[in-house]
């Protein structure tokens, strides 16, 4: 496996199909405070690329393969990443497949559904979050921060595969298609103020 760190944008020379496993990390979870850093792709070959983001970069490679209607995006809650990259790159991200949804939806023996989670109980893998709140704005990620990056992506191919296969058995696949289509009105309504409520309420 390897890591390829870019500056700016993707190169022009890195192509996926079918689909990608994406990450972001950024200063904050705060989607109006805190700036887009990084983002990390993987094919699910082992190879992980990280675009090294700063700010003003419009990444015009990166937003192609972000709103490319033939390659499915990948992410493990979805939601903050689609409207972090919506509010920092102006791209609608589509289509998306989100791993926590899918796990929600058909793993209801268990209220854990973390990427650690997921990893340890569907892959066997044990997946170190130490590096998670580190200072992701620095020019230069240091070698840990690079290979945490990566490692939140490595995963989310065999994951979907598994989550699928559960999907399929309990008869939610239709449910978390659904879902998937809805994450980027779920997306505008975070940025638009309504983070906080659950519009379906009473
Ligand atoms: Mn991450």
């Amino acid at each position: 496996m390897a890591i390829f760190l870019h500056y700016g944008d993707l190169p022009e020379t890195v192509h996926f199909t079918g689909s990608v496993a994406v990450d972001t990390e950024t200063m904050g979870l705060n989607l109006n405070r805190d700036r887009l850093c990084l983002v990390q792709l993987s094919a699910g070959d082992g190879d992980a690329h990280l675009v090294k983001i700063a700010p003003g970069d419009a990444a015009p490679n990166l937003v192609a393969l972000m709103a490319d209607p033939a390659v499915v995006k990948i992410f493990h809650f979805a939601r903050f990443d689609v409207a972090m990259l919506k509010k920092n790159l102006g791209v609608d991200v589509a289509p998306v497949y989100c791993t926590k949804i899918a796990s929600k939806l058909c793993r209801t023996n268990t209220d854990r559904h973390g990427l650690k989670d997921l990893c340890r109980d569907l892959l066997g893998v044990e997946l170190s979050k130490e590096q998670q709140t580190s200072d992701w704005g620095a020019p230069e990620p240091s070698a840990e921060q690079q290979q945490y990056a990566a490692n939140d992506v490595l995963h989310l191919h065999a994951l979907k595969a598994k989550l699928d296969a559960l999907l399929a058995r309990e008869g939610r696949a239709e449910l978390a298609a659904a879902c998937h289509r809805f994450l980027a009105t779920r997306a505008a309504l975070d940025l638009a103020g309504w983070d906080e409520v659950d519009i379906f309420a009473h």
